[in-house]
């Protein structure tokens, strides 16, 4: 079988490789669609670890063979699930960690992986009926966590990014206010002790960015009492917060990233079942796609978001 390997930074090559194992417990995927993730997109670019590397994580397709301890699947089941080594024709997966695709979602649609990310962030984080609700950065995990905050049932959503286009999406999803990050104004900021108990700020802010300015932006928006989410993915060295602000408005922070691997597949099931039933949508914004042959092209869409650009996938045709 063909598996794309990124054997040096920004270089992948199409190899032949042996088919996976299939262990007792396993099932096998001819794999339909793996969507391109901002998290690998280091490690594409060129870092200290060493290559090659076989990447992919947020893979979707059919099952062709299950091992002879697994009970739940069969061949010719629609699939998606947490494995790795997606950007291949074929990939191996535990049963466990497994999802069956609802009728009426496309294997493109269903990326298992990060939609159970913002299912699982989104059920972490306090978020009540009325709230009002802020979301700093605005790349495809922003916009799908706007959508899923949104059935929390808010009664005001402030979007911010600096991309326009990010921006009018966000609109589309129902965002109520649109700001460039040095726009959000200053009534949306609670950073002294004379503005306490004075609305400033908002109850719930989501940190999309993974970037020192989101989340410096994040911690100057939460109102006292209110709550941090860090969504994004914070990585290339430590940050810096203003522990002191935190500490006086006495804010709840949340690292809303999972490693219980049940409970992420519970999240990715419910997302599921919200894509099928019409209230999560991630077909509008797959925005790029590639073959299997193409995957450096699509990592450097992600790295340089061309017009329009919300997420690219690799089609296997
Ligand atoms: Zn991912």
């Amino acid at each position: 079988m063909k598996q794309s390997i990124i054997v040096k930074p920004q270089q992948s090559v199409l190899e032949e490789r042996p088919m996976p194992q299939v262990n007792p417990d396993d099932v096998l995927i001819k794999v339909k669609s793996c969507g391109v993730c901002a998290s690998e997109l280091h490690g594409w670019r060129g870092d200290t670890n060493p290559y090659p590397r076989a990447y992919g994580h947020e893979a979707a397709g059919e099952v062709v063979a299950v091992g002879n301890q697994v009970t739940d699947f069969q061949p010719g089941m629609r699939v998606t699930g947490l494995f790795t080594q997606g950007f291949a024709e074929y990939a191996r997966a535990r049963q466990d960690w497994v999802a069956a695709i609802p009728e009426g979602v496309s294997y493109e649609e269903a990326l298992g992986e990060p939609i159970a990310c913002v299912i699982s962030g989104a059920r972490r984080t306090p978020v009540e009926l009325g709230d009002s609700v802020a979301l700093v950065g605005l790349g495809f995990m922003g916009l799908l966590m706007l959508q899923a905050v949104r059935l929390r049932g808010p009664a005001r959503i402030i979007a911010i990014d600096p991309r326009r286009e990010a921006l009018e999406t966000a609109q589309k999803f129902g965002a109520d206010e649109l700001y460039t990050p040095d726009q959000v104004p200053d009534t949306l900021k609670m950073t002294e002790w004379k503005q306490l108990g004075k609305k400033r700020g908002v109850n719930v802010v989501f940190e999309n960015s993974g970037t020192q300015g989101g989340l410096s932006l994040a911690g100057q928006m939460a109102r006292e009492h209110g709550a941090v989410a860090l969504v994004g993915w914070q990585q290339g060295g430590p940050r810096q917060v203003d522990v002191e602000l935190w500490n006086w408005k006495a804010i709840s922070v949340i690292n809303a990233h999972e490693r219980r691997m049940d409970y992420l597949m519970d999240c990715m099931r419910r997302g599921l079942a919200l894509l099928a039933a019409g209230k999560l949508n991630t077909a509008a914004l797959i925005s790029h796609r590639f073959p299997l042959s193409q995957v450096d092209q699509a990592f450097k869409a992600l790295l340089e978001k061309p017009a329009g650009f919300h997420k690219a996938v690799i089609i296997n045709e």
